[in-house]
């Protein structure tokens, strides 16, 4: 056996544990989901993010993929990308590479955030970054001078 085996293994593994179920049709879509998307890391690491599942309103984890972070159902199985909308552009931000920090980039402005940010929170980092650059500009300005 392979370490590829062992690690497709261990995916769904992992999101059985995750899932807590014993519904078959449940496993069953969980293993059909790990079968049929690539080999993503088992855990991304940013640590663990949960949401309100879409469908039956349950907790879903966030699962990084191949393709991006997806959230997971550990209900229904019930599987959706992760999107993270920017506040003040309205479009949704770019996600993390694969394995990356979990660090959400606009494409339209310099704001960034977190998987399940708040606007405020968005809007208060890039507020302190604007302020950082501001006091980086008098700083400079004032060296200018001399
Ligand atoms: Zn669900
Ligand atoms: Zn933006």
């Amino acid at each position: 056996m392979n370490d590829f085996v062992d690690e497709a293994r261990s995916r769904v593994a992992h999101l059985l544990r995750m899932a807590n179920t014993t519904d078959d049709r449940v496993r069953a879509r969980i293993i059909e989901y790990a079968d049929t998307t690539p080999e993503p890391p088992v855990m991304s690491r940013a640590g663990i993010v949960t949401t309100g599942c879409a469908q039956c309103l349950r907790t879903a984890w966030r699962q990084q993929d191949a393709e991006g972070p997806v959230w997971v159902c550990a209900s229904c199985g019930h599987v959706e990308g992760v999107t993270v909308n920017c506040p003040h552009c309205k479009v949704a931000m770019t996600p993390p590479p694969l394995g990356a920090p979990d660090r959400w980039q606009c494409p339209r402005c310099p704001r960034v955030a977190a998987t399940g940010e708040s606007a405020q929170d968005i809007e208060e980092r890039e507020r302190q970054r604007l302020a950082a650059v501001a006091a980086l500009d008098a700083a400079m300005a004032l060296r200018a001078g001399d």
